[in-house]
């Protein structure tokens, strides 16, 4: 997409969050039907910022998404745009963008019937509202295609005129449900490109970008909110998320995950020395943070061992470990083998470059990395251990 100049004029001078979530609470139904679709849901997104809500289906993100655009109204709690609290205000009137999965073009309108619409509704001055649409439709690469009915573009094009309908009223808050989920593979990966384009031609708009799919929240977002029933379970940077998951969901859920159980045996600083079955091995432990107790012997955890850090070879080679090959499936690129490990207490996810051809129950040598893996609370335990949370609102910031 091209880069737009112009398409800032409110520009920022507060110090305000561009987007703040207080406790958000939303439920649909009334009464013994009630049911709970967001739960003291906190969040802040600065000026500028890009923060994915990332979840499974049904965990409360699009319910979110719509609290913030006035779509729901939050059963508790507040929802502000640059410190203005606008739970009260309707959808219109909060000058945000919206962009949603099935496009939810005017099929008789034109694509600049469709980007105008917005605009006049958004009381644009008539005399400004053409060249207003030229420019959000060339920011998407859409201007030689104005006359055009949704029906006759293609559905990638049809989201690119979705995102122009949503960029013609130079809004400081862009959300994004699920934007890219009708395109197939290939288009979808050409869009994050594009997506990518317009976070840096865009850099005063916050963005919250809602998907289910992890390759979209890292390639687009400064920083990754992951949900799950309803509520917020860990926020922080992508980077952070995959390096030193805070939760056994979060790891398994952001890039895949093996998740041994283990005890500690003894730290000193950031390395851990850990028992798993009747393996001893060694492990990042990362240093103590917000929601996160620090690490003492004895403790029980996860050991998180991504699936794409361990290599096959041949039994009796030096430090590897005997393992019977449960199931190998090829994926292009390469091939998922499920083994069981003697000694280790589960089974090991494996991920082999290329074709790995290999008979089930064929016995192979697994070589870990060493350091194995990054500890993580273990949730089920967690109780017994100082600060240690499986999961909580509470771990966003407290809102202001
Ligand atoms: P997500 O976007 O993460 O898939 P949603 O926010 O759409 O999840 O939904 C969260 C929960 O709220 C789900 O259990 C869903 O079934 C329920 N829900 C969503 N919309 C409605 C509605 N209009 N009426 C009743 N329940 C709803
Ligand atoms: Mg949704």
């Amino acid at each position: 997409m091209k880069s737009a100049t112009a398409a800032r004029t409110g520009t920022a001078t507060t110090n305000e969050p561009a987007i703040v979530f207080d406790r958000v609470g939303v439920s649909y139904g009334r009464g013994r039907k009630a049911a709970v679709a967001l739960a003291d849901f906190t969040l802040r997104v600065a000026v500028g910022e890009t923060v994915a809500l990332l979840g499974p289906s049904g965990s409360g993100k699009s319910t979110a998404l719509k609290a913030l655009a006035g779509f729901v109204r939050p059963t508790s709690g507040a929802v502000r745009l640059a410190g203005r609290d606008v739970t009260d205000l309707s959808p219109a009137a909060r000058g945000i963008g919206v962009v949603v999965q099935s496009y939810a073009l005017f099929p008789h309108m034109s694509v600049h019937g469709n980007v105008a619409f917005g605009l006049k509704s958004h009381r644009v001055p008539r005399d400004e509202i053409g060249a207003r649409v030229t420019e959000a439709l060339e920011m998407v690469g859409m201007a030689g295609f104005a006359q055009r009915l949704p029906r006759e573009l293609s559905g990638g094009q049809q989201q690119r005129v979705a995102i122009a309908r949503a960029l013609a009223i130079r809004p400081a808050v862009l959300l994004l449900d699920e934007p890219l989920a009708a395109l197939d593979a290939q288009l979808r990966q050409a869009m994050l490109g594009e997506l990518q384009e317009l976070r840096k031609a865009l850099p005063d708009t916050a963005m919250l970008y809602v998907t289910h799919d992890q390759a979209e929240a890292l390639a687009l977002a400064d920083r990754i909110a992951v949900m799950r029933d309803s509520r917020l379970v860990d926020i922080d940077t992508a980077e952070n998320l995959w390096q030193r998951p805070p939760t056994d969901f979060t790891a398994a859920f952001l890039g895949g995950a093996n998740l041994v159980p283990c005890t500690v045996n003894h730290v000193t600083g950031t390395a851990a020395l850990v028992t798993a079955g009747t393996a001893t091995l060694r492990a990042q432990a990362p240093q103590p943070g917000v929601g996160l107790a620090d690490w003492a012997p004895d403790d029980s955890a996860l050991l998180c061992i991504r699936p794409h850090t361990i290599t096959l070879g041949k039994t009796g080679e030096r430090d590897a470990l005997c393992a019977t090959v449960l199931t190998s499936v090829w994926r292009g690129a390469s091939t998922r083998v499920e083994l069981a490990v003697d000694g280790l207490p589960g089974d090991l996810a494996v991920d082999v470059p290329g074709h790995f051809t290999t008979e089930v129950g064929a016995v192979v040598g697994v070589r870990l990395p060493d350091p194995a893996g990054v500890l993580i609370p273990n949730a089920v335990d967690g109780g017994r251990r100082r600060g240690a949370t499986g999961a909580g609102a509470g771990r966003e910031e407290d809102a202001s």
